[in-house]
């Protein structure tokens, strides 16, 4: 089974090497909206995939990274990279082009280390991301799944490349989650009170 949360976020990005002049030459912005799909194939204690609950304070934290954010490929000029970093408060350096598909795979690659770093209370060890769904546009998106977001050949997603602006993990409910999580952090999750056994006794 699947279940899909909607995130939303404004953005800004360089699509460098693409066809059209005004993508690669010029700062832009979309509204995003994220589709993260998680999946299992048994239900949690509250008989659901995942408590969307639990996605409320690092996943949606990282997503809400992204917010009012310039997302730059790291290899970017070191004049461009310079001038962004020092005029612009929110930024994400990333170690892929901030297209579509690349966002989509970082997300996957991230939410995916989120959840595995937050501790299973409830039954839910076999929820997994399923997918991550990036519209750019109201006409266009790109889906990315595990075998995309592991892929080499579409580029390494190392998130410790992935470089959040002072600025964007001030504004988290702990400013040192990303730090925690590539230091192999465990997150805790708050266990359900049962109010009505699983099984009939
Ligand atoms: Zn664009």
């Amino acid at each position: 089974m699947i279940i899909r949360k909607l995130y939303r976020f404004e953005a800004a990005h360089i699509v460098r090497n693409c066809s059209s002049d005004r993508c690669k030459y010029s700062l832009h912005g979309h509204s995003f909206r994220c589709e993260l799909e998680l999946s299992a194939e048994r239900l949690d204690r509250g008989q659901m995939v995942y408590d969307f609950g639990l996605l409320k304070r690092h996943v949606r934290d990282f997503l809400d990274g992204f917010d009012h954010a310039t997302l730059f490929w790291e290899r970017e000029s070191a004049d461009f990279r310079r001038s962004i970093e020092r005029h612009s408060r929110r930024w994400i350096r990333l170690p892929v082009s901030p297209t579509a598909e690349q966002l989509s795979r970082v997300i996957f690659v991230g939410a995916r280390a989120l959840l595995a770093a937050s501790e299973r209370a409830n039954g839910d060890e076999a929820a997994r991301v399923h997918s991550v769904t990036l519209h750019e546009t109201e006409t266009g998106c790109a889906q990315s799944f595990e075998a995309d977001a592991d892929s080499l050949e579409m580029g390494r997603i190392d998130l410790a490349r992935v470089v959040f602006s002072p600025t964007v993990m001030a504004d988290w409910s702990d400013p040192k989650m990303w730090e925690k999580l590539l230091k192999g952090a465990r997150f805790k999750t708050p266990a359900t009170a049962m109010q009505i056994p699983a099984r009939r006794a």
